[in-house]
């Protein structure tokens, strides 16, 4: 938070206070169902995230009240909320799905935050709505937990995402493949608009609608656009860019969404709707992180055509506003993939602590990804490790700080050859090396959430013990310190962790 802006009465609201501006409650009654959440019985807090709260200028007293756990727990409406339920339609799994919705999430509102921004508050798991289908309208806590977890650790990593506030809990059993306890996970976000918004109404042929969509997105949250040429083109190309970028993002630290149906890609270019997502480990491009996902549609290395493919979605939707498909298409096929690239290489570039950009640097980044493939080596655990290797070698001292990296690798000689390989490329440069590690520390995390992480939380908060879940958070929340006190977070991880899966069910 920038503190020249955030007055000192926007940095202590109280809860009752905070200063609702409903925009999307404006918008015509087509576009939702205004309804209260359903009660969530006894609940009880299992986390709050501090740096959230503060978005909001909520005071530190107010996480902990019992009116706190209640209003985020749905079972107390805030004064000023306009509680409802967005409609939405998408592409699941590439294939169209029709009517979706919030099927079990209430956006209460939004309010403007001190910073001059403006942020919906969303609980998520709070009870049926008209979109419910056949399920339930819950959440259970384990997944609530892993998309709290999630949602900061991206922030933290500087990856565009959606926040979490807190997650309530509850005895009240909810049945998925064994029978589990609901939660409601509070999420914040400048807007929860998907591609599957649009997609809504160009299916049902109302170009009526879609019109009033794109002008309230533009309104409130790209309003430098709205004196463009052609505003609807260029919100297209915005979020083509923004898409891009994102999933570039995603790419180089190695997070795998497991679920890019066009009804989870956020129209601001976020990542939303966490569920069996995952971060790289042991480095494999075609890794599928969602065990319900029986073709890989959403490998890894599959995300950026999958980003593109959606892009195309959108921009089939928004054709009844733009007019010529040519240059709809056009906008995301030109756009795209030169945004993607740019973005991938500076920070792939910048991971292998590399300022002076060369033609080569594609073919090296993918000769050492291929490397990394090929011995199954940790993703961040290499870069990591690479923050502490000198700029030359050859003497003993240095052998010696190459250790922790070369025993990554079961074939030391391949480890041996790139890393004289990436050192001719830093001589190349003239890089320095105290400078160098520095910049490498500052983009190559320590702490990411591995699976097992969130699994030991989730193990532990649901024996009642938060501890777990709060060394989680903290750690994966200061990913590029150095914090002694969470060694085992950045070490082998426990045996018990090779079982874990994570599928659709949340
Ligand atoms: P997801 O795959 O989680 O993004 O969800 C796809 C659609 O299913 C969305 O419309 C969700 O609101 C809905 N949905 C998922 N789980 C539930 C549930 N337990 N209750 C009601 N709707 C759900
Ligand atoms: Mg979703």
């Amino acid at each position: 938070m920038n503190p020249s802006q955030s007055g000192p009465r926007s940095a202590c609201r109280r809860l009752d206070e905070l200063p609702f501006d409903n925009r999307y409650a404006r918008l015509p009654p087509h576009f939702h169902t205004r309804l209260a959440p359903e009660p969530l019985p006894a609940p009880y807090l299992v986390a709050t995230s501090a740096s959230a709260a503060a978005l909001l200028g909520l005071e530190p007293a107010t996480l902990a009240s019992e009116a706190f756990v209640e209003s985020f727990a749905g079972n107390r409406l805030l004064p000023g909320s306009e509680p409802l339920a967005a409609v939405y339609s998408g592409h699941q799994f590439g294939v169209w799905a029709g009517q979706l919705g919030d099927g079990r999430a209430h956006l209460l509102g939004g309010v403007h935050t001190a910073d001059g921004g403006y942020l919906e508050i969303q609980l998520k798991g709070a009870g049926k709505t008209p979109y419910s289908r056949f399920a339930d309208g819950r959440a259970v806590l384990r997944s609530s937990i892993r998309e709290f977890l999630c949602s900061e650790a991206m922030a933290a990593l500087g990856v565009p995402t959606t926040r979490a506030l807190c997650v309530i809990g509850s005895d009240a059993p909810v049945v998925r493949e064994t029978v589990e306890t609901a939660a409601v996970v509070t999420r914040l976000a400048p807007s929860f608009l998907r591609f599957g918004s649009f997609q809504h109404w160009a299916a049902r042929a109302r170009p009526d609608a879609l019109r009033e969509l794109v002008a309230f997105v533009i309104d409130h949250d790209r309003p430098e656009l709205r004196d463009t040429p052609r505003p609807v083109e260029a919100l297209l190309a915005d979020v083509v860019r923004r898409t891009a970028a994102l999933i570039a993002h995603w790419q180089a630290v190695g997070f795998m969404h497991g679920v890019m149906n066009t009804d989870n890609m956020s129209i601001l270019g976020l990542t939303l709707d966490y569920g069996p997502f995952g971060f790289m480990e042991a480095y494999d491009p075609g890794h599928v992180c969602n065990h319900s996902d029986h073709e890989g549609r959403y490998a890894f290395d599959a995300q950026p055509q999958i980003g593109h493919w959606n892009l195309l979605a959108l921009a089939g939707a928004l054709l009844p506003l733009i007019g010529a498909p040519d240059v709809a298409q056009g906008i995301v096929d030109e756009l795209y993939p030169a945004v993607f690239t740019d973005t991938y290489l500076r920070l792939m570039r910048a991971k292998l602590g590399l300022a002076c950009p060369e033609d080569e640097d594609e073919a090296f980044i993918d000769a050492t990804l291929g490397l990394l493939a090929r011995q199954r080596v940790d993703y961040p655990r290499f870069f990591r490790a690479l923050c502490h290797v000198r700029g030359t070698g050859g003497t003993v001292a240095a052998a010696q700080e190459d250790a922790p990296l070369r025993d990554l690798f079961f074939d030391r000689g391949e480890a041996d050859a790139w890393l004289a390989r990436w050192r001719a490329r830093l001589r190349r440069e003239g890089s320095d090396d105290a400078e160098r590690q520095a910049r490498q520390r500052e983009v190559n995390p320590k702490y990411v959430l591995r699976n097992w992480m969130a699994e030991a939380a989730i193990r532990r908060t649901v024996a009642g013990d938060g501890t777990e879940l709060a060394a989680v958070l903290d750690a994966v929340t200061h990913p590029y310190d150095e914090l002694p006190e969470y060694t085992r977070y950045s070490t082998e991880p426990p045996d018990w962790a090779a079982g874990i899966t994570v599928s659709c069910s949340s």
